[in-house]
């Protein structure tokens, strides 16, 4: 267990529960989980409690579980847009005005935690800096090596609501009308080949 301030409250909970509730998600104490719910908790404050917000995450790695864990935005309900961009950075904001906070790891802050900026820019190897070292920095550093600003959002605010559906006259399942008259996988823009084509719909039996 990380010993560095174990009494610091995150996300409104003390950190250990934090902690926690990380690894039963996400299956390890992630560093950079770790480092992202300390900016959900900086953007939160931000953006104040009462306004319900919606997020976008500008990488795929790490960030969108810690939005998902510590605030009722997800990818599932639309309220979270994930950006492949790979930078360590977030936004919350107000859906009707547009009006939020980003919050982003500020790299000229985090030389202040060599050890820190190091694992960030992937300077030195895992095996020399042990994850329990690692966490005890991170929660020691906390919103030292973040920056914000309030922002207005312009792009990728409208939350995507379901189209219309057809049904494919192939494989018989329902997919996107905007895909045209048959589905992706019809089209022979799918993603797998059937391992036993004799095996399809018509043949299974249900009991
Ligand atoms: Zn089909």
């Amino acid at each position: 267990m990380v010993s560095a301030q174990s009494n610091q409250f995150i996300c409104g909970r003390p950190i250990d529960e934090c902690l926690q509730i990380i690894e039963r998600f996400h299956g390890w104490q992630a560093p950079g989980l770790v480092l992202g719910l300390f900016m959900v908790d900086l953007a939160r404050e931000l953006i104040g409690s009462g306004t319900e917000a919606d997020a976008v995450v500008e990488t795929r790695h790490c960030l969108p579980d810690a939005v998902q864990l510590f605030t009722p935005c997800t990818i599932g309900n639309g309220w979270m847009k994930i950006l492949d961009w790979d930078k360590f950075a977030l936004a919350f904001y107000d859906r009707r005005t547009r009006c939020g906070y980003r919050v982003w790891v500020d790299l000229e802050k985090m030389r202040h935690f060599p050890k820190l900026f190091n694992w960030f820019m992937r300077l030195i190897p895992k095996k020399e800096l042990p994850l329990e070292e690692l966490l005890d920095v991170i929660i020691a550093a906390g919103r030292q090596v973040l920056s914000s600003n309030p922002i207005t959002i312009s792009r990728y605010c409208d939350r995507l609501k379901k189209t219309e559906v057809n049904v494919c006259p192939v494989c018989s399942e329902a997919f996107a009308a905007k895909q045209g008259a048959i589905c992706m996988t019809c089209q022979g823009k799918g993603y797998y080949d059937l391992c036993n084509p004799k095996v399809n719909r018509a043949s299974v039996v249900f009991k």
